[in-house]
């Protein structure tokens, strides 16, 4: 009797074993930067990110020759696929909530910076202006599955495809059973359930003036999605310029943020929103947030002040040398 009850036992332990989930990583570099996939389920799971991933660089890239964006942007006009009208589509809409300090059509400057090629140079005043003439995202017309462009202007997603590419790859997860899973797209973080073991993810928020991390961020079913000008930028005599444009001015932001973390369950909202929130400023981005509840905010100024906003409080701590910093916390009164 005892003998069967152990066998009985034993049994069991073993299939539940079998069934749990095994831990898959994969790093991939892809749309300039490194992606690291972590999923609990088939080895296939990896595959089909990769699968989305490459699917969506060959479609929106801007510098590889025959991507749909860059088809565009050599050409003023081009045929779009479904998903990238969808993407330009939710792209446009958030240049408009945030006034255009998100502008899809600000690439003509961030080209003659050099932050596409990495030959960087500060344009002169003159060459500034005129380029800024031709950003304007309201000037992007689609429709029919075709996107048109007025002359010289040009389209990037680049401040919005990561977030996008968290969306695409939760999703497949999601529909293909994974209960946990983890994306890091450079900067651009989802975290699919929480993890095998029931507690939720850390996600940790880079500190702007140093290399480690500033917080942590307990994420379960959300993007975290972090801008900052210490992503890529370069010095000239003494001066520091970084890669977030301001549409208006042409010039690196200088609204005095040093970065921005949006928390919520849409990464391409979040994706926009950071880098656009990091043009705007601490107000501005204070009364974009109380006009809405879907998203929350880590905002770091660049006199070093942590701000987070109230959904964010019983799930975000300082770590390392911020540990003793006071945290100031926005509410929505
Ligand atoms: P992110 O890392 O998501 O903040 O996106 C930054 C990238 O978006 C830059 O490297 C540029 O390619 C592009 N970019 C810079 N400034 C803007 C802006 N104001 N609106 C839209 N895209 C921008
Ligand atoms: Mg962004």
């Amino acid at each position: 009797m005892k003998r069967t009850l152990f066998l009985i036992l034993t049994l069991a332990l073993l299939l539940a074993s079998c069934a749990a989930p095994v831990k898959r990583t994969d790093t991939v570099f892809a749309m300039d930067t490194v992606m690291e996939l972590t999923v609990y389920g088939d080895e296939a799971l990896l595959e089909d990110a990769r699968d989305v991933i490459t699917d969506m660089e060959s479609r929106l890239s801007v510098t590889l020759e025959g991507s749909e964006i860059n088809a565009l942007n050599s050409h003023g006009s081009a045929a779009l696929s479904p998903d990238t009208v969808k993407l330009l589509e939710g792209a446009l809409e958030l240049c408009a909530l945030t006034g255009g300090a998100l502008d899809i059509t600000v690439y003509p400057l961030v080209r003659a910076w050099g932050f596409t090629t990495g030959e960087y140079r500060v344009p002169g005043e003159d060459e500034i202006a005129g380029l800024l003439e031709r950003v304007d995202y309201n000037a992007v017309a689609l429709g029919d599955g075709e996107a048109r462009l007025p002359e010289g202007a040009m389209v990037d997603l680049g401040a919005v495809a990561k977030g996008y590419l968290d969306d695409a790859i939760a999703g497949l997860w999601r529909e293909e059973g994974v209960k946990s899973g983890l994306l890091n797209l450079g900067g651009s973080v989802y975290a699919l359930g929480g993890k095998p073991d029931g507690s939720a993810w850390r996600v940790g928020v880079r500190d702007p003036f140093g290399s480690g991390y500033l917080g942590v961020i307990e994420a379960r079913d959300v993007a975290v999605v972090t801008s900052g000008g210490y992503e890529r930028y370069f010095e000239q005599d003494g001066r520091t310029y970084w890669h977030i444009l301001d549409p208006k001015t042409g010039f690196p932001a200088d609204s005095g943020l040093s970065s921005v973390t949006v928390v919520g369950q849409e990464g391409l909202l979040c994706d926009g929103l950071s880098t656009a929130l990091f043009v705007m400023g601490l107000d501005a981005a204070t009364e974009l947030w109380r006009g809405r509840t879907d998203f929350d905010l880590v905002l770091v100024t660049s006199g070093g002040e942590v701000y987070i906003t109230d959904g964010l409080e019983s799930v975000f701590s300082l770590s390392g040398s911020y540990k003793d910093k006071e945290v100031k916390v926005i509410r929505r009164g």
